[in-house]
């Protein structure tokens, strides 16, 4: 899958937690996500490795299988 700039439709490549803009060199913070349910993972990390969380039962997701999704820039909207 592959995900684009939201402003230059260009393709943004994963590096180091964050989405960067191959076009306009917009960055987007990644949001670890699972991968069978799409909901935000919890990140836990513990002696130097990171695991990912599912409170949505689908338990500990291995990085491999973290969905990496770009987080939206923060809204004022509130969602209850
Ligand atoms: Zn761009
Ligand atoms: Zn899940």
């Amino acid at each position: 899958m592959t995900i684009h700039c939201e402003k230059c439709q260009q393709p943004l490549q994963l590096s180091d937690g964050e989405f960067i803009c191959s076009g306009c060199g917009a960055r987007y913070l990644a949001e670890a996500c699972c991968p069978d349910c799409h909901q935000p993972l919890e990140r836990l990390s513990a002696c130097g490795a990171v695991n990912y969380f599912c409170h949505h039962g689908h338990g500990l997701i291995s990085k491999k299988r973290v969905d990496f999704q770009p987080q939206k820039a923060q809204g004022g909207s509130g969602t209850a």
